[in-house]
């Protein structure tokens, strides 16, 4: 009888979840065990009850373009018409003109700087994501339904989830990591055990040494309105231009505000819900009597800084030094912005290769 491959996951985010679904679909006698530092599935990307609030709320708005081929696939979307306004806060104007929003739409899809964007990221938005092409055309941003869409239906691929399990240190032979401490206790590895670090930019290179990147902030505010609350033209979703969040989402009594590469405004938290929802009573043409039950989130290190410094940095490939490591994650696709598609392309990456190097090296 064959031994079973035992393939050790590094974090449970998109990526980590999508390696073990990846496995378990060429391999399903493959034992397939995730190591999560956190209590929870999905990385930054989840739903949670929030209590203050008195419902769920996602940890962070995503949205996912129709040019996102594997996230749509995988969340079973149904794609919302691209209709896409833009409000210019300045000029009090609406336009669904996106072409000259681009640096605007460029700045949420990379978390950076648009003029610091490169190039080659820009040919990949361009080619691979943008909704150009009539069937890619569609938008979904999630209803506060990470979770259940798209994390969850996931926890069946593992055999085994470590929760709070936080590796530590990685031992190696020289060639072959052989050993991995947790705060859990030693994993001992076998000869051709897989590791697949399936870790955030900050972690991978605090377990293997390697160079830092820098990281750009993404805050969201939540609302929860009592009434259902319309935008102009009737639409869930608006670009705000030149105010203070960069997108307002609207649905099932949340309304959600997005400000990317929060760093670069100049924000004063304390009062930020109220100015956001001052501004956002210009924009409805109404004066609001109080202010609805929010709920402010600020994620320091969103995503990696995408410019062309720290795109550099990202890897080549999804060898990792070590003939039995492998990596995924979003910030190790190179000229990718660090997106869901990203994070699940990289799971595919990894674990192809993993098993192309196995039927090479074992
Ligand atoms: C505020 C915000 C808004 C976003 N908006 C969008 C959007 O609109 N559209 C979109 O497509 N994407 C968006 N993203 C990006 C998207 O969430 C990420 O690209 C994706 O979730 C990355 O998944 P990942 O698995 O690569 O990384 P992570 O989700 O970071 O997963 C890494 C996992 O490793 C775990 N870990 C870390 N250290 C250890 C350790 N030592 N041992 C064990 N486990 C460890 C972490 O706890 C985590 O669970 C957004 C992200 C944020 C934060």
């Amino acid at each position: 009888m064959q031994n079973k491959k035992t393939y050790h996951i590094l974090g449970a985010g998109v990526a980590g979840l999508m390696c073990a679904r990846f496995i378990k679909k060429k391999d399903k006698e493959a034992n397939v065990v995730l190591y999560e530092a956190s209590n929870h599935l999905g990385g930054r990307c989840f739903s949670y009850e929030d209590e203050e609030l008195g419902c769920r709320v996602d940890n962070a708005t995503h949205v996912i373009l129709g040019g996102n081929r594997c996230a749509c696939a995988l969340v079973g979307l149904k794609k919302l018409p691209y209709k896409t306004y833009f409000w210019n806060v300045k000029k009090d104007t609406l336009s669904r003109r996106a072409y000259n929003y681009r640096k605007h739409i460029l700045k949420s899809m990379c978390n950076t700087k648009p003029e610091d964007v490169p190039q080659s990221l820009i040919k990949t938005i361009f080619w691979r994501l943008f909704p150009w092409s009539k069937k890619s055309l569609g938008v979904y941003f999630s209803k506060q339904d990470l979770s259940q869409r798209l994390i969850n239906p996931q926890q069946i691929y593992p055999d085994e989830i470590h929760y709070n399990c936080k590796i530590l240190q990685i031992e190696s032979d020289g060639v072959r990591i052989c050993r991995l401490y947790s705060n859990q206790g030693i994993i001992e590895l076998k000869r051709d055990d897989i590791v697949i670090s399936a870790l955030d930019a900050a972690a991978y290179s605090r377990l293997f040494g390697t160079d830092k990147f820098d990281f750009n902030s993404i805050i969201n505010v939540y609302f929860k309105t009592s009434q259902t609350i319309h935008l102009p033209r009737n639409v869930s979703y608006m670009g705000i231009v030149d105010g203070i969040a960069d997108w307002v989402f609207v649905n099932d009594g949340i309304v959600s505000f997005s400000i990317s590469d929060a760093e670069s405004k100049d924000i004063n938290l304390k009062t930020l819900p109220q100015d956001l929802w001052k501004q956002f009573d210009t924009l409805r043409g109404v004066n609001s009597a109080f202010l609805p039950p929010h709920r402010l989130l600020v994620h320091k290190m969103a995503t990696i800084r995408q410019d062309a410094f720290n795109n550099a940095k990202r890897p080549e490939s999804a060898f990792g030094g070590y003939l039995n490591l492998f990596l995924a994650g979003d910030w190790t696709m190179k000229n990718w912005p660090c997106c869901l598609e990203a994070a699940i392309l990289s799971a595919r990456r990894a674990v192809n290769t993993a098993l192309k190097a196995q039927e090479k090296n074992f």
